[in-house]
């Protein structure tokens, strides 16, 4: 097979190694696309994406996208999902999660514009901060600390919307916006400190369940497939509406405490750990529950999986993450 004639698209995923993306480039290369993958590996591992290295329809460049870079040849999709996802790795290096967001998105919105590619930025409904409703619409305005710990991530990510929305009215560019809400599945990488992997890890490994606060806050947890199905509909979804370009919702909107999530870990794993509560990390959003009237009208997209169905294959995901790492130690 030779030039990309044979192929579908050309699709440039940026953090493609990361966990949305690693699923999003499998899922892309199976439908007959060709995926062009930008990743500096910050929180992405190169153990998502060795299966696919030779895969011809393939191309993997380790790179930073907060510096400017080219792409040789046509390009048709720029699925912009490159930015560290959880809260201790977006803290890690602050100034650097917020160049991620507006510089990186920058870079890319200027290889849109060159190659005449539509371009879709995963958001997050981190925008909204702690919200003071539920739940959440597009046109809710968030409530959000512009200098406190998660600053960095949900500004970046703000400011990174208007971007994306005052370059589609400059200069047409074909833009659109998910806000992702709490996504999980195979590929987390259990080290990533996010709420599933966590109680997951912490179950499979005998450890107790770290609950931070009361328990009691909650989130809405979207399984992998169903979030790819969302997030390749609305990159798909017809220009000619012209609301396509607004923000739009992606997520499950069933909600669930902590200690929910932790009791159905516990009986899913079958584990007879204890649960250890921790301070309550500042900030930290007491609720959020996304509305997806819009995905549901404009693409017809809902979520199917729920989260009881879409933990068995993420334990038994980390139960083989898990197995492995203990075979590599014991040599
Ligand atoms: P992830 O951390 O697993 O993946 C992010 C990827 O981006 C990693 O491979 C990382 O190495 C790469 N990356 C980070 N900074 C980069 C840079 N400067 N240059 C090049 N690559 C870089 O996170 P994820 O869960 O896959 O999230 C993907 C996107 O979706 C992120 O933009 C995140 O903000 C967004 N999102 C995710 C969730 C979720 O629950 N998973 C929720 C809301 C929004
Ligand atoms: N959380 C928890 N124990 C953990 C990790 C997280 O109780 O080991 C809580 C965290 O305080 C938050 C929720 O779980 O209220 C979701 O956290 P996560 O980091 O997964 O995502 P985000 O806060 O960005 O939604």
């Amino acid at each position: 097979m030779s030039g990309a004639q044979a192929y579908r698209r050309t699709v440039l995923i940026a953090g493609g190694a990361g966990f949305i993306g690693s699923n999003l480039s499998r899922r892309l290369l199976a439908q007959g696309d060709r995926v062009i993958c930008i990743d500096n590996l910050e929180t992405g591992r190169s153990a998502n994406i060795e299966g696919l290295i030779p895969n011809p329809g393939f191309a993997f460049f380790l790179h930073d996208i907060v510096e400017p870079f080219t792409v040789k040849g046509p390009v048709d999709r720029i699925y912009n999902l490159a930015c560290p996802a959880s809260p201790p790795k977006y803290q890690r290096d602050p100034v650097h999660t917020l160049k991620t967001s507006f510089i990186g998105a920058l870079n890319l919105l200027a290889i849109a514009e060159k190659k005449n590619a539509r371009i879709l930025q995963s958001s997050t409904s981190e925008v909204y901060g702690d919200p003071d409703i539920s739940p959440q619409p597009e046109s809710y305005r968030g409530l959000v600390n512009t200098v406190g710990p998660r600053a960095c991530y949900d500004e970046g990510k703000r400011a990174t919307e208007t971007l994306f929305y005052e370059s589609h009215r400059q200069t047409h560019v074909d833009v659109r916006i998910a806000r992702i809400f709490n996504t999980y599945g195979p590929r987390m990488d259990p080290e990533d400190g996010r709420v599933v992997s966590n109680f997951v890890v912490q179950a499979l490994t005998g450890q107790p369940l770290t609950i931070y606060g009361e328990g009691e806050q909650t989130r809405s947890f979207c399984y992998i497939e169903d979030m790819l199905d969302g997030l390749t509909s609305l990159m798909e979804a017809d220009e000619l509406e012209p609301t396509i370009f607004d923000p739009m919702n992606l997520g499950n909107p069933h909600e669930f405490t902590m200690l929910e999530l932790a009791d159905l870990v516990l009986h899913l794993t079958g584990a007879k750990v204890k649960r250890e509560f921790h301070p309550l990390p500042k900030d930290d959003p007491l609720q959020r529950r996304p509305d997806i009237t819009r995905a549901k009208t404009l693409l017809g997209w809902e979520p199917k999986v729920p989260l009881h169905d879409g933990l068995i294959p993420t334990i038994e995901y980390f139960r083989e993450e898990i197995d492995m790492a203990q075979q590599r130690i014991g040599g």
